[in-house]
This record gives structure tokens, sequence and C-alpha cells, in this order.
């Protein structure tokens, strides 16, 4: 374990203190990580971002331990509900352990060795993600919580059994409402091999950990990539979004009749033509193309497929961009709901947490409606297992899609 001093290591009671506004100890003792900003009354003893704060209700009962984050919104995240727990070195890195401890699950299964080890709040580590794909760890630390722990999450995630190599992406857009600048590099270990390759399936999927998006491959597709295998023998297959042709990938190993992929991005399509060669399949064409505007092509020339998969990015980071981001869900659905043959089957997904399944099947129903079609609902599909979803923390829940068919 590292030895370097952090300002969490001097924490013991009373060192620093978050005083909650009255009665905005509720959503604590339900045992929800979030303090907002709004209900925090005072902080006492100037604690640095990232410092571990002890949090008192307003009648000074106290609460429990949490991560203070002055620049954010969120501005403090519970390391734990106890306050007789000492949140050191050991308490850090035994959440990290325990959390991998629990993916063992799937990664003992021989379905994979790629799987998210650590999902920030949902595994009681707010701020770390943490990506294993073989030997190899990518993370990304989120908050500055996650920051003021790094060398002890890094030795933590390094001392898994098995693991090479554990290497930073923490470039994502919100460690800016954090006051965090980027960092991006090897943080333990040798070099990610340029090479890596996540097993899956018995499919071989290359991770771009250092120029990809995300940690470099979409863990979160896992099950969906299942539903792709289960419905693609014979069909005409259209991949809106496919980043590096991982649906595309599986689509042609089941014996897919036709494949187009669309995305906008020239270095993932450049992967999704490795990945074919990896797994010896032909993935069909690759289109460098907005995708909005390579429906509206396709629907022109009135194209058809028996089978689309309509991944988009997040389209709504927060609930004020709700309303456009609708009206971009609903426009790309009803585009591939016209480009649907007779029989045809949409899977369809929204990855934005603003949007509830209900809200999306909605906006998926209207799209339909405008599109004159009788669409079914024949499956619904959810971010898998290593991506957990704790009852006490449904924000954790983002991944949400629907497998439709139409008449
Ligand atoms: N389905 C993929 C993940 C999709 S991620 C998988 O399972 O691996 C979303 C993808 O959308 C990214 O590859 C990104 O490059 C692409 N993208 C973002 N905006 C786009 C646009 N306007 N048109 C086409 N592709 C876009």
């Amino acid at each position: 374990m590292s030895t370097t001093p952090h300002p969490s290591s001097s924490a013991s009671p009373g060192s620093a203190t978050l005083w909650l506004q009255p009665s905005r100890e509720r959503s604590l003792t339900r045992r929800h990580p979030w303090i907002f900003s709004g209900g925090v009354a005072r902080v006492e003893g100037a604690p640095a971002p990232g410092h571990t704060v002890l949090v008192r209700g307003a009648d000074g009962t106290q609460l429990g331990w949490a991560a203070y984050s002055p620049a954010s919104q969120i501005r403090a995240r519970m390391w734990t509900f106890a306050a007789d727990d000492t949140v050191d070195d050991s308490f850090v890195a035994a959440r990290v352990a325990a959390a991998a401890a629990r993916r063992s699950l799937l990664l003992s299964s021989g379905l994979t060795d790629s799987a998210r080890l650590v999902f920030s709040e949902a595994d009681g580590v707010p701020g770390l993600i943490a990506d294993r794909y073989g030997d190899t760890v990518v993370c990304q630390l989120t908050t500055a919580g996650a920051e003021a722990w790094r060398e002890v999450l890094a030795d933590a995630l390094f001392a898994l059994p098995g693991v090479a190599c554990v290497y930073e992406r923490s470039d994502a857009d919100v460690r800016e409402r954090e006051g965090l600048a980027p960092r991006v590099g090897l943080l333990r270990g040798s070099p990610p091999a340029t090479d890596l390759v996540a097993h899956e399936s018995g499919h071989r999927f290359a991770v771009d950990v250092a120029g990809g998006h995300k940690t470099g491959f979409y863990l979160d597709q896992r099950d969906g990539r299942a539903a792709v295998a289960a419905v693609a023998a014979g069909r005409r297959v259209l991949n809106v979004f496919s980043y590096t042709g991982a649906f595309s990938v599986i689509a042609a190993a089941c014996g897919a009749s036709s494949l187009l992929s669309i995305d906008s991005s020239g270095p993932a399509l450049a992967v999704a033509a490795r990945n074919a060669s990896l797994n010896a399949v032909d993935v069909g064409e690759l289109m460098e193309a907005d995708a909005f505007t390579a429906l509206r092509g396709l629907r022109d020339r009135a194209q058809q497929y028996d089978l689309i998969l309509l991944d988009p990015p997040k389209l709504a980071n927060t609930e004020r961009q709700l309303d456009k981001a609708t009206r971009a869900y609903k426009d790309l659905n009803l585009l591939a709901v016209k480009l649907l043959a007779p029989g045809g089957v949409l899977l369809t997904w929204s990855c934005s947490g603003a949007m509830s399944m209900d809200l999306f099947q909605k906006v998926v129903a209207g799209a339909a409606l405008d599109a004159k079609r009788d669409v079914r609902i024949i499956g619904r599909l959810h971010q898998p297992s290593d991506h957990p979803v704790p009852l006490a923390f449904p924000e954790a829940e983002y991944l949400k899609g629907l497998v439709l068919q139409a008449d």
C-alpha cells in the first residue's frame, strides 16, 4: 500500500464537519449517497477538495463520512453511513477489492475476461470507474474524492490477482464539474498492450485503451450483444452508431445476410475493420457519416432492413437537456421504424441517465405512431450485471433498451 500522505489520512472525527440543513438528512438515512449544495448549512474546518468530512444532521446527529467536492453541485458523496468507520487507506482499498470480488460471478463464468470492476457509487467508491480487459485495468477518476485517493486506488487495482497494468483515462467531461483537469497515462505496471483484446462469448474485440471512447470498449452493451446474436441470422442488418462494430461482428458471426454500420468516427470504424479480421468475419459496409443525415438518405432511397441497432451516444447529460434530447431520440427512432422491413426487429437504446425507461418507451411509441407502424415490445434490455444498480441509488441506472418488432 502507498504511504503517500493524502488529505483524508488525517481525517479524524471533528477535523472537518459538514452540517446539513434541517430535514436534509432524510435521503442519507435511506442510504442515498449524495449531498447537494442546497442541503448544506455550513462546512467547518476548511476541508480541501476530496477531503473526508464528518456529516452531521441539523440536530448534530453523526450521519457518516463523505468526500467533499467544493466545486460540484453534488457537494459531498458518502463513503459510509457508519460514523464509527475510519475512512483510511485500508478502508478504501477494501472497497475496491470487494467490488472486484463481486465480479467473480461474471469473470469466472467463462463468458468473458473483461468486466467493469468498480462502478463508482454503485460499488461504494464514488468517482471511480475501473474496467478490466484481461490483465489490464483502465480507470477513470471523476470526482475530487476519488482524485484525493488516486494512489491508494491505483495500488488497490494493481493488487488485484492477475493485473499487470493500471492505466488512467480521467478525461471524461464530468471532471470539469469537479474543477479537475484531464489526466491520462500509466498508473501502475507495464504499458497497456497496443493489441489489447477483450474476449467475450468466443469473440474478440480490440480495446483502444489510450484513444478509444470511455475506457476503450462498451462493456455495458454485453447483454445487447447477446440480444443481437439471438436475432441476427439471415437478416439484413443496419448498425447505427456502431463505434468499433461489436454488434456488426456478432451479427456477421451469427449469419446476417448483409450489414451496414454507420458512425461519425473514422478511427472507430478503422477499429471495426480490425475487429472484423480478428474474428474472421465480413462486416460489410462501414460508413463514416452523421447518423441523422445517413438515416434520412436511406429513407429517401426506400431502403429496408430486417434488424436495426440504434445505440446513440448520451444525448441528455442533465434533466435540463431532456427536452432537446427527447426530440433527437424521437427523430432517430422514427427514421429507424420507417426503415424496418415487415416483421423487422429494432433494438433501440438510450444511455441517458436522465431519461427513464418509461419516458423512453413513450418517445419510441410516439415515433412508431408517426411512422404509422404497429410495433410491439418483445424484450427489454438493461446495463449488465457488472454495472449494478443499488436499490438505494437508482441513479446508477442509465442504459435501457427496447427490443421491438414491427408488423
Ligand atoms: N453500439 C456501440 C457503442 C455506441 S457509442 C457498441 O456497442 O460498441 C456511440 C457512438 O456514436 C460513438 O461511436 C460515436 O462516434 C457515435 N456518434 C456520435 N454522434 C454521432 C452522429 N451524429 N452520427 C453518427 N455517429 C455518431
